[in-house]
């Protein structure tokens, strides 16, 4: 039997049981029996790889996956688990479908697929610092709720009706229902199972080393230890699109932003939403900093500090996680002890109850920012049948799921849904 017809009866099998029931029917002989040529191969086993190979599985298309580590084993297992926007709006951009559908992917994760990812749409209450700041709100909030999207501006006192723990001597808070959390590594290691139950081959510890072009079509990829050939090829490396875009003489202009976090012992809920604050979109809106070399909004530019970012919740396991700082400082991950004090000092002027608990550990990854800010997913007409999903930056665990989505209908369909043009390839992704 070929390995399509062995795929095809395995979907049929899975078809109406729950996806970790189903696992436990597999025969592992399966997946041993594939072979290393396929249809559609991505690189990369985080959120964004892993959601476009089970979408594209789920259409039933062969799919092997690549990543060098563990899935999750970067920023979609290390990020804050923050998730959601304002909603779908009046006239859904790209924004809000990667916000607002991926928030329904989530859903449909948790409750219809029955994996346990701790996703709860907790609502983000976002602190408002200053007077100036607040007049700005008022009239965004105000803009936002012309265009359709579910936003609100709360009084500190209302703010505290909800959020027990928030500051009342701030001037306000804005809220977003449609805002959420979820656990970052048990939700992209369900993506990359339920990929594998829908049919597709999830290899980890391959590290890709080089990609040539096939004379027939197609490409060869060369891990480490083993040979792949793929017809389509898809880049889901996150902070290295630039490498392996080199691998395919391409120059990708996206760049490893280090995101640093602490995080509290476990204490029982005393924090219900996610948190933020408005300060750093604030300045950021004045001047966000970018120069042909240095993406938008970074908390530092040329080593020295511009603004203070904030972004935290309380986790299941009842950790207190804040973070915030972005700084380009190539592929460095090791947390800087000076940021991380800051940052708790900024979350003690929004939850004032951190500020006694001490800093249980410390953690940072690495974030893929685009130079021009925005997304990079759909094809790279450059070269033939080959697509990145990658390119968003700060938020791209929570918009990852509908990136896939979307990556994967292209794939699929061969048609470009509207909202992909503003995230075209095309408009950065250049030969080296
Ligand atoms: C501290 C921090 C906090 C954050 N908080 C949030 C948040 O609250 N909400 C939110 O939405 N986003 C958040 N983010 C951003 C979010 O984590 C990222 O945007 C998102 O995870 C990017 O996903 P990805 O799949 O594109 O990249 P990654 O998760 O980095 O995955 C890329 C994968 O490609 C693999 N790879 C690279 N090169 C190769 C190769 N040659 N061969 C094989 N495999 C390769 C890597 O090993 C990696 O696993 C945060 C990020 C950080 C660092």
């Amino acid at each position: 039997m070929t390995d399509k017809k062995i795929n095809k009866i395995r979907r049929r099998v899975i078809t109406g049981l729950g996806a970790v029931a189903a696992s436990s029917l597999l025969p592992r002989r399966l997946s041993a029996q594939r072979s290393n040529d396929t249809d559609v191969l991505i690189i990369g086993g985080g959120i964004a790889g892993s959601s476009t190979a089970f979408h594209l599985a789920e259409q039933g298309r062969d799919v092997i996956l690549l990543e060098r580590g563990d899935i999750a084993s970067e920023a979609s297992g290390q990020n804050m688990g923050g998730l959601g926007g304002s909603g779908w709006g009046n006239n859904p951009d790209l924004l809000s479908y990667l916000t607002a559908g991926s928030v329904e992917i989530f859903k449909r994760m948790q409750i219809d697929m029955d994996y346990d990812i701790e996703f709860r749409l907790s609502g983000t209450l976002t602190a408002i610092h200053s007077d100036a700041q607040y007049e700005f709100y008022q009239d965004d909030v105000a803009s936002q709720r012309n265009n359709g999207y579910e936003i609100e501006l709360l009084s500190a006192r209302e703010a505290r009706a909800i959020e027990p723990e928030a500051n009342g001597a701030l001037p306000g808070y804005m809220y977003r229902p449609q805002r959420g959390q979820a656990d970052p590594v048990k939700t992209t290691r369900a993506f990359a199972h339920a990929a594998q139950i829908a049919g597709a081959t999830v290899n980890t510890g391959q590290n890709v080393v080089s990609i040539t072009p096939m004379s027939a079509g197609g490409y060869l990829i060369q891990t480490e230890s083993t040979e792949f050939r793929c017809q389509t090829l898809v880049l889901a490396t996150g902070a290295w699109c630039g490498p392996v875009g080199e691998m395919l003489g391409l120059r990708i202009p996206i760049v490893p932003v280090r995101g640093q976090m602490w995080a509290t012992e476990s204490l029982p809920m005393r924090i219900m939403h996610t948190i933020g604050s408005t300060i750093s979109s604030y300045a950021w809106s004045k001047d966000n900093g970018s120069d042909n070399v240095t993406p938008p909004n970074l908390t530092h530019k040329n080593g020295r500090r511009n603004t203070r970012h904030l972004y935290g919740r309380q986790s299941k396991n009842g950790e207190i996680i804040f973070g915030g700082d972005r700084e380009s400082l190539g592929y460095n991950t090791t947390p800087n002890p000076a940021g991380i004090e800051v940052n708790r000092d900024h979350a003690a002027e929004v939850i004032p109850l951190v500020a006694s608990l001490p800093i249980a550990r410390t953690w940072a990854g690495l974030m893929p920012f685009s130079l021009d800010g925005a997304p990079v997913i759909g094809k790279i007409p450059i070269r033939d049948n080959l697509f990145i999903v990658s390119g968003m930056a700060s938020s791209g665990f929570g918009r990852g799921p509908m990136a896939g989505k979307l990556a994967a209908d292209y794939i699929h369909s061969g048609n470009m849904t509207h909202v992909l043009a503003e995230s075209d390839p095309a408009r950065c992704v250049t030969e080296k």
